[in-house]
């Protein structure tokens, strides 16, 4: 969805926050690079990537909470970019709850209504429906002290909401709360966003969190997008070895090759290190190459349920190897295997019939081996 604006004699097309050409310095380091990211009304949008590669700047940047050293921030159309936080429409929940600890529930969700001088009765109805929605009904009369941190994080929210903003924005708003509480969390956030059909982004470092809950992740590697994304789109077409290493669990297992013959798009691959391919050798189709630049791929990636044990003389199979360690976690075992062309993981259903130091054989799927050159970027 975007809205059309015309300034400056310039016609834009504008998602309902942009960003453009944003840059942003802390000194001489540069956090953020040239970012251009459009989220559209009503999506939710997450921002994902290791510590340090930029995720809160850029939420603090929408939010007008840091300035930008280059670009445009938008928010519905309008250039926000030197506008005061309070003026942009916009509600941020932390992972810490900042809650008033003196204030009762229904004084903190109504906090900014009051600071507005609404009417009490405004306030009081405007907390009541805000309550039920996310079911603190039965807590409005207590303290922050007297919460759970799920109840907590919850009237967090609840505070958010009052405002009606045009934007929600969530800094790791779950990393307080315990592994089950995350979950019970997560849900109500998805509902809440179904319910409320608002535009959210959300920062985390949780994969697993962004793909649950996310229409579109941007991937950021290093202040730069490595990718953006539905989440499965991500999983199975990752563009480069960083998305592909940062999403799934466990990890895609990479392992290097070097090509012996191209025919069209299909290239055949050798498996290097002091391995020799165990019985034939692996074809993987290359995706489609802009411009036509000749495909190098140095690397295949595979995910651990991309590749089936086998017996080890079995025709067709990829690699030998050994079983090195078998985990098994009811629904699923996870195997630990080492091959002359180095470790692989490689994952079957819960009563999958391996033993440790047994040799096996592995055939990888062609359709889902990914390639990469060297320098990390898909072939
Ligand atoms: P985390 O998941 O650990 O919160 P993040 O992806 O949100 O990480 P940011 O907080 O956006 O990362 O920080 C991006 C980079 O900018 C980091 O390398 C950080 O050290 C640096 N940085 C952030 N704030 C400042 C500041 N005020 N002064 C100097 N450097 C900063």
């Amino acid at each position: 969805m975007q809205t059309r604006i015309t300034g400056h004699g310039q016609e834009l097309d504008l998602q309902h926050v942009e960003m453009r050409a944003v840059s942003k310095r802390y000194g001489e380091f540069t956090a953020i690079t040239n970012l251009n990211l459009g989220i559209g009304k009503g999506e939710f949008c997450a921002l994902l990537g290791p510590s340090g590669c930029g995720k809160s700047t850029i939420l603090r940047m929408i939010a007008g909470l840091e300035p930008v050293n280059a670009g445009s921030v938008f928010i519905n159309g309008v250039n926000v970019t030197k506008l005061h936080p309070a003026k942009r429409r916009i509600a941020m929940v932390f992972q810490s709850y900042a809650l008033y600890p003196h204030l009762t529930v229904r004084q903190n969700i109504a906090f900014s209504l009051s600071v507005a001088g609404a009417p009490r009765e405004v306030q009081a109805k405007r907390a009541d429906e805000i309550a039920a929605l996310l079911q603190l009904g039965h807590l409005m009369d207590r303290k922050p002290a007297q919460l759970s941190g799920g109840q907590r994080q919850r009237v967090a929210i609840g505070r958010a909401l009052v405002r009606e903003p045009e934007v929600f924005l969530f800094d790791e708003p779950l990393s307080n709360l315990d592994a089950m509480l995350r979950v019970q969390m997560r849900i109500e956030l998805a509902k809440l966003h179904k319910t409320l059909g608002a535009t959210m982004i959300y920062v985390t470092h949780d994969q697993v969190e962004a793909m649950t809950l996310a229409d579109r992740i941007v991937v950021l590697d290093r202040g730069v997008v490595a990718q953006v994304g539905a989440p499965l789109e991500l999983y199975a077409k990752p563009d480069n070895k960083f998305v592909a290493s940062f999403i799934g669990s466990p990890t895609m297992n990479f392992l290097a090759v070097t090509p012996r013959s191209v025919a069209g798009r299909d290239i055949t691959l050798a498996f290097d290190a002091a391995g020799q391919p165990a019985s034939g050798s692996l074809t993987v189709r290359a995706r489609s190459v802009p411009g036509g630049a000749s495909p190098t791929p140095a690397e295949i990636g595979i995910r651990p349920e991309h590749i089936a044990i086998t017996d080890p003389g079995k025709a067709g199979a990829h690699l030998t190897g050994h079983v090195q360690l078998v985990e098994r976690l009811g629904n699923l075992t996870i195997v630990y295997v080492s091959t002359p062309a180095g470790q692989l993981v490689v994952e079957g259903g819960g009563e999958l019939a391996v033993r440790t130091g047994e040799p096996i054989g592995l055939m990888l799927d062609p359709a889902r081996t990914h390639m990469f050159d060297k320098n990390g970027s898909v072939v």
